[in-house]
């Protein structure tokens, strides 16, 4: 049957059942777009979901379906998505072969879908007439209560306060009655939950630029300015002023009109850098908005429709605030671009990096990747044009990059009081910078790792029930603890293997080195700085502070302390272990230890004292280390994309993983196998896949994991493909497959 007239169609993605889409018909003098929210009729039931295409049915055309029921309403939530972003998840989700509803799941959060959501209000009290001092008199003679209120009223600035500062819900009715004889009015003040909460930011100018930060900021204003999203890798080295650089070019913009998203790694681990920016534009500060992950719900709701709606102009957050519904986005900043957490490590794993690239080509908006150790993705788009690259060689103080020293443990004379931990070189540098009142840093590569207890006998080491990792031993609980699954078990007095006693911690955690530290040096003040010293809030802001302000003489830590901090009175790091992050298998090993060791290295000597590194290791020899010593981000990146290029890692090639779970092996064992059999033929030539083998981690969280590993020079040859066969497979309910394109963990 044909609908009289032409009709209004829109196609409806339907929340929660996949990608399930429904068509609608669109009531006369409505009007969606691509990315509306809606009300819909499903069955018997009212459902919400997201257009995602519109179009006009004329008389001429067969209406397929002559039941189309009309949607229901709009959403004025403020939950809509811009096309932009609607055209982002489609990409997205193709990419990484999630569903467009999973990405749509991180572009309008479950917090802000839900409408009943209560806002935070409070309650003002307005003065709106003055009693005369006659009238006043009276009151205090008859109703004492009344009359305080009054006179803290008539105390203030504007003749108002708020109910809590009057003295709370106690003198509620108090006010009532004011408000009954005309004196007072209540007023609802809806609040803004800010995250960054009571803490004040010291405001701050810009500083003059110095020429390199000039040509830089030069080249983002004139991307900004052309709309030109070609990506600009800003290579500088740690020091080099690039935060100033960034804040100046987000002034710039937000002066335009524009709106900035900046990403950082992680928002706890850069207390700083959301600082400066709070700092700078402090006379206004809604413009500026945080995004983290430990928000509450009702703040990260507030925040976001703050931007939704133009007010908070700036937005800085980890990969996830890439979603942002900033309005007028003209610049994106990605700082410290190599850092993996950009990597979501849950489905859907997108990177939050790439992701950003692409937001600015959709939304003709310029993009900056800085970092002193850019990732050799980056690099290598850089050589070959894709990206332009703007360096910054120097240091803004004009010192030289600190003094490296690499010291060979296998012949080097270790402290005996300290366990052999630490070189008397070392030790001795320390004592030095103790005596001159100066700071230092000690580096450990991973909470508690290596921690672990070893027969000495029959070399077993006690592993996790549930994980076939070592246990690491904590000094704090007397426990065992896995780091993987959080199983806790007591010591054992005899090796469970061959129940001799010669069973004893090796290697050494944070923890250990802490009581060693305090013991050779009893005068110092000691901090350490680990996850599990900073699961209290603050408590890694405060320890920064107390740094800061010289409180503490020795900060010990993991690689929390590698990233953004910028100390003055530190003149000396030290690295205890450096070659740990060697022997994981991951192609980007190498990479990921030189980049952690120049970021630690950059946290040396940045004030007017020149700064010392020394770095502990048993395999001195290795590129990532050597490099390292020169500062040679350069010659690192040549020397690796050679042997990336020889076998055909990444840059050169796409990794993906398809890892299979089950608590039962044999099942996840047969799963593999199947689904390896079945793509091995439908996979286009250029797509290399290995053989399925036990994941590195055998065993975590009580499941065995099997994996296959895919290379092939574009990952769109096979994220389809696969997504299809692992959907075909139904392996039953106690079996897991996942697929991670562009994997940045093989573990
Ligand atoms: P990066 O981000 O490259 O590590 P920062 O932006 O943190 O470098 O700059 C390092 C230090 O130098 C900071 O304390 C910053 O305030 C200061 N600084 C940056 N630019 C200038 C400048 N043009 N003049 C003076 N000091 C500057
Ligand atoms: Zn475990």
């Amino acid at each position: 049957m044909n609908q009289p007239g032409p009709q209004r169609v829109v196609r409806v993605l339907v929340d929660g059942l996949g990608d399930r889409v429904f068509d609608y018909a669109l009531p006369e003098g409505v009007e969606v777009q691509r990315g509306s929210r809606v009300e819909v009729p499903l069955r018997n039931r009212r459902t919400t979901g997201t257009v995602v295409t519109l179009r006009q049915i004329g008389e001429e055309e067969e209406v397929e379906d002559t039941a189309l029921r009309f949607i229901i309403r709009v959403l004025d939530d403020g939950s809509s998505v811009s096309p932009e972003l609607m055209d982002l998840a489609e990409w997205a989700a193709q990419y990484y072969a999630v569903s467009v509803e999973q990405m749509l799941r991180c572009i309008v959060p479950e917090q802000v879908r839900s409408e009943n959501h209560d806002p935070k209000i409070r309650r003002i009290v307005r003065m709106v007439r003055r009693p005369s001092e006659e009238e006043l008199d009276k009151m205090r003679v008859r109703a004492q209560r009344q009359a305080a209120v009054i006179c803290t009223l008539v105390a203030t600035e504007n003749s108002c306060a708020t109910l809590s500062q009057l003295g709370g819900g106690r003198v509620l009715n108090v006010c009532r009655s004011l408000e009954k004889q005309g004196f007072v009015r209540l007023e609802i003040e809806r609040v803004h939950r800010d995250p960054a909460g009571e803490t004040e930011f010291a405001p701050t100018k810009p500083l003059t630029l110095n020429e390199e930060q000039e040509v830089a900021l030069h080249s983002i204003l004139e991307a900004f300015a052309a709309g030109d999203s070609k990506p600009l890798l800003l290579q500088g080295v740690t020091g080099s002023g690039k935060t100033e650089v960034y804040l100046q070019a987000a002034e710039a913009a937000v002066s335009q009109g524009k709106g900035v998203l900046i990403l950082v790694p992680e928002i706890s681990l850069t207390p700083q850098t959301v600082a400066r920016f709070k700092g700078r534009f402090a006379n206004n500060p809604g413009l500026v908005a945080i995004l983290h992950s430990a928000m509450s719900g009702g703040e990260r709701y507030d925040e976001w429709h703050a931007i939704h709606r133009g007010r908070a102009r700036i937005v800085i957050g980890p990969r996830s605030a890439l979603f942002a519904p900033i309005v007028n986005l003209g610049l994106i900043i990605v700082d410290e671009e190599h850092d993996s957490s950009y990597k979501q490590e849950s489905a859907p794993r997108y990177h939050g990096r790439d992701l950003a690239v692409l937001r600015a080509r959709l939304e003709r908006a310029a993009v900056v990747l800085g970092s002193a150790t850019p990732s050799l993705e980056s690099i290598y788009n850089a050589r070959r044009g894709k990206y332009r690259l703007v360096r910054m060689a120097h240091r803004v103080d004009g010192q030289r990059l600190p003094l490296t020293r690499v010291l060979d443990m296998r012949s080097e004379p270790k402290d005996k009081s300290l366990m052999g931990l630490v070189s008397n070189y070392l030790k001795r540098a320390m004592e030095q910078r103790l005596l001159r009142g100066e700071q230092c840093i000690l580096f450990l590569n991973r909470r508690g790792f290596a921690r672990a207890l070893q027969c000495s006998d029959c070399g077993h080491i006690v592993t996790c029930e549930h994980c076939s990792l070592p246990l690491t031993y904590h000094i704090t609980e007397n426990r065992l603890i896995c780091h993987i699954c959080g199983y806790r078990s007591v010591v054992p007095e005899s090796c469970p293997e061959c129940r001799g006693r010669a069973i004893q911690l090796q290697g050494s955690g944070t923890q250990k080195v802490e009581e060693l530290l305090k013991r050779a040096f009893p005068n110092a003040r000691i901090q350490r700085v680990d996850a599990d010293v900073t699961v209290r809030k603050n408590a890694l802001r405060d320890i920064l502070e107390a740094f800061r302000s010289h409180r503490i003489d020795i900060l010990l830590g993991t690689q929390m302390i590698s990233k953004g901090l910028d100390f003055p009175r530190v003149t000396l790091v030290g690295v205890l272990n450096a070659d740990l992050g060697l022997s994981i298998p991951d192609p980007r090993a190498a990479e990921r230890t030189f980049q952690l060791l120049t970021q630690v290295a950059g946290r040396a000597g940045r004030g007017d004292m020149e700064g010392e590194v020394i770095i502990q290791t048993y395999n001195p020899q290795a590129a990532a280390i050597q490099y390292t010593r020169r500062h040679d981000t350069d010659g690192f990146a040549e020397n690796e994309l050679g042997m990336r290029e020889r076998f055909a890692f990444p840059p050169f090639s796409h990794l993906a993983v398809i890892t299979v779970r089950s608590v039962r092996e044999e099942l996840a064992s047969f799963a593999i196998s199947t689904l390896y059999r079945r793509l091995q033929p439908l996979l286009p030539p250029s797509t290399e896949i290995s053989e399925p083998l036990p994941a590195p981690i055998v065993k975590a969280y009580g499941q065995y994991r099997y994996q296959c590993v895919l290379k092939a020079p574009s990952a769109r040859v096979f994220s389809q493909v696969i997504a299809r066969q692992i959907a075909l497979l139904s392996p039953g309910e106690d079996v897991t497959v996942t697929l991670d394109v562009d994997a940045y963990s093989f573990m």
